[in-house]
């Protein structure tokens, strides 16, 4: 590997989360008890044994705008600017990534593509390529933002991502289907596995359509 070359790995990315509520059941159980009584005790609404089969009633009844009371906030590495560009189209919820405007875009982060092209020098070549151009563009006084056009899809972004869980079902029925790509199905596993463990009552239901009701693929469909 020469001084231009850098690290390419396989999808691999990387969630932390750094913010969730300390006991989502008891927030939905609240939420459901001021739907329906003119007065509560927070106490006991806090001690609800009821709250997995009203989780599931809510689902199977479409009352989910209760969900957007739970709260999630993950920083996310190793992620590539493709999969930022679908992860944005989820408009509701918010984003910060890292700027290729402001930062020297070739020196921190590297690059992500399906780990069977991994030995392929065709694709290591041209990856490589482009983070030389950029190279070049910068040392002729190209500024950050334009020499940021010859980066290739495949270099890595950090990511700050909020979003409740509502958007969250929705995110997850949708980019756990086998319709999308590889490093998108990747990536919404983990966050359905650390969703899961968070909030379990809620997420153990969540799937892609062929899990949670029926396929809409048509013929598109993978059939499984
Ligand atoms: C397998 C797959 C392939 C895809 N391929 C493409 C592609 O080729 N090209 C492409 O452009 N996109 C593509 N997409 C992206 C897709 O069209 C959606 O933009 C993306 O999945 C976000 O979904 P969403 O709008 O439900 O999410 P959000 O933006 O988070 O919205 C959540 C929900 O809020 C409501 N909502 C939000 N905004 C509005 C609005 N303006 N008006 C009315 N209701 C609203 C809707 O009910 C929506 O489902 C693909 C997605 C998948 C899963």
């Amino acid at each position: 590997m020469n001084s231009t070359e850098k690290s390419i790995t396989g999808y691999e990315p990387k969630v932390t989360l750094i913010n969730a509520p300390f006991d989502p059941d008891s927030i939905i159980a609240i939420s459901c008890d001021i739907t329906m009584k003119p007065q509560f005790n927070m106490i006991n609404n806090l001690q609800t044994s009821k709250i997995k089969g009203t989780v599931k009633n809510l689902l199977t009844m479409n009352h989910t705008s209760l969900f957007e009371h739970i709260h999630y906030t993950f920083f996310i590495q190793n992620i590539t600017r493709s999969l930022l560009a679908q992860i944005t189209r989820h408009r509701i919820g918010s984003f910060t990534s890292s700027s290729q405007h402001y930062q020297e875009y070739d020196q921190h982060y590297g690059f992500s593509i399906d780990k069977k092209h991994i030995d392929n020098i065709f694709v290591v070549q041209a990856i490589n390529q482009s983070i030389e151009s950029y190279k070049i563009l910068r040392r002729a006084g190209v500024s950050k933002e334009e020499a940021r056009q010859v980066l290739p899809n495949a270099i890595h972004v950090n990511l700050l991502w909020s979003v409740n869980a509502r958007s969250l079902i929705n995110f997850l029925n949708l980019r756990m289907c086998k319709r999308n790509v590889l490093e998108m199905r990747l990536f919404a596993m983990e966050i359905h596995e650390i969703v899961k463990k968070h909030f379990p009552t809620l997420f153990n239901l969540i799937g892609p359509d062929c899990f949670m009701t029926q396929c809409r693929q048509g013929k598109m469909s993978c059939q499984k």
